[in-house]
């Protein structure tokens, strides 16, 4: 879970899930207040997978060829959407917050 870099509170789970919805990349510290940033290593991250995951379940469903063993197509799309769904739900543990706004690049 991040640490503000201000106070050294760690952030909850809930705190930091519902933060992590912010079109900018400022999120306010529950604790004092502070502006935190999510780091430009988080933000890469992200990016990363939410290109990689569609691209291996898709790679995946090429392989496993879904007429052989019969799954319904929109299984497999629900299969995708849970997919996405926890990895959000997953996503506070790994963010990791700075004090200033870093340059993605
Ligand atoms: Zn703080």
């Amino acid at each position: 879970m991040p640490t503000c870099q201000v106070c050294q509170r760690e952030w909850t789970w809930k705190q930091t899930f519902i933060r992590q919805f912010r079109f900018n990349h400022r999120m306010t510290c529950p604790s004092c207040g502070e502006s935190q940033y999510i780091s430009a290593k988080t933000r890469k991250k992200m990016i990363g997978y939410v290109i990689l995951i569609p691209f291996i379940l898709m790679s995946l469903m090429a392989i496993i060829d879904v007429t052989v063993i019969n799954i319904s197509p929109g299984l497999l799309y629900l299969s995708e959407v849970c997919v996405f769904a926890i990895l959000i739900f997953l996503l506070p543990f790994f963010i990791e917050i700075t004090n200033t706004e870093e340059p993605l690049w």
